[in-house]
């Protein structure tokens, strides 16, 4: 339960940052608030050299509007976000997703950029931002560049983060307004990670889904967009033969390990009854 021995950095600018993290090579990784990393290097399954820690970066902190968009400091706390006002009435599933990692004590550390730069299949956001259609902005030597969420997950702890880019900021388009949303997460108790979970975003024109996105978290390598299943959604009245259909769209993608939380046909179903659940609470929310 002790890491192995390690060098502590602190840069007070996001260009000492990525200079630092070019400088020390491969040996070196980003540190926010520790919550992944730490665990991962008490059992010795991580075992950086550096770490550097970018806590002291002011400019990575906050959530703010931008011509229309939200955009989000890799370095705001899970705390921060369930308990943004913006966020609240702009795009409450992220304060609602956020409410529901683990607990108080690690959503005051944890971070949103730690949270969806891991890659661990089992951290939340990462769904919720392939349903919303997330964009990250990352920075290294090379410059900045953008990656779509959608096209950032390659497979467990795999992502289209270079070696040295820090993930700075996650921006999104607000949904339309009286958009009907949910993030419904099965969890053996307080403090775990997902059995399954799903997250909706549509929006309804006459009784009738207009737009649709589902994300699914934990029941496969990666965080999975299941876009066969919104598309059977979109036009009909949510009635049960609809989603019938679309959940059995949406199991079919997923590939989920029997674990501890359960054994793999079974986490695929209840990633279809966490589906069924999040349409009928996002159903519930939207305004015609
Ligand atoms: C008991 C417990 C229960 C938990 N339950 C849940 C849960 O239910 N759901 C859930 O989603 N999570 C859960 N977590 C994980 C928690 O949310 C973590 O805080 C989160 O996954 C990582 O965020 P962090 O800020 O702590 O990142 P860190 O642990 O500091 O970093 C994680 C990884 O991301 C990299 N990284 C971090 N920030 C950046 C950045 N800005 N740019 C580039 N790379 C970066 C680091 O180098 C590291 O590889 C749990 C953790 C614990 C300890």
């Amino acid at each position: 339960m002790i890491p192995g021995s390690f060098a502590y950095h602190r840069p007070k600018s996001l260009e000492d940052a990525v200079h630092l993290l070019a400088d020390l090579g491969e040996e070196a990784r980003a540190l926010a608030g520790g919550h992944s990393l730490i665990p991962m290097m008490k059992l010795r399954l991580a075992a950086p050299e550096h770490l550097v820690d970018l806590a002291g970066i002011g400019d990575l902190k906050g959530v703010r509007e931008e011509g229309g968009d939200i955009v989000i400091g890799a370095m705001t706390t899970q705390h921060e976000l369930v308990h943004s006002a913006l966020l609240g009435t702009k795009i409450p599933i992220l304060s609602e997703a956020s409410l529901l990692i683990a607990d108080p004590q690690v959503r005051y550390m944890g971070t949103i950029g730690g949270n969806v730069a891991n890659g661990d299949p089992g951290n939340d956001m990462p769904a919720v931002m392939l349903c919303l259609g997330a964009t990250y902005h990352v920075v290294g030597k090379g410059g900045e560049r953008r990656v779509a969420a959608r096209e950032f997950y390659e497979g467990a702890y795999f992502t289209a983060l270079e070696p040295g880019e820090i993930l700075t900021s996650i921006r999104i388009s607000v949904p339309a307004a009286g958009h009907g949303y949910a993030y419904e997460k099965l969890k053996r108790k307080i403090g775990d990670y997902a059995t399954a979970a799903a997250a909706v975003v549509l929006t309804m024109n006459a009784d009738k889904v207009a737009s649709c996105s589902i994300g699914l978290t934990n029941v496969a390598e990666t965080p999975l967009l299941a876009e066969e299943a919104a598309k059977i959604l979109i036009g009909s009245s949510l009635d049960a033969a609809a989603v019938k259909k679309a959940v059995a769209a949406a199991e079919a993608i997923t590939s989920p390990a029997s674990d501890n939380r359960g054994p793999a046909r079974y986490r695929t179903k209840m990633a279809g009854v966490m589906l069924a659940r999040a349409l009928s609470r996002a159903r519930l929310r939207a305004r015609a």
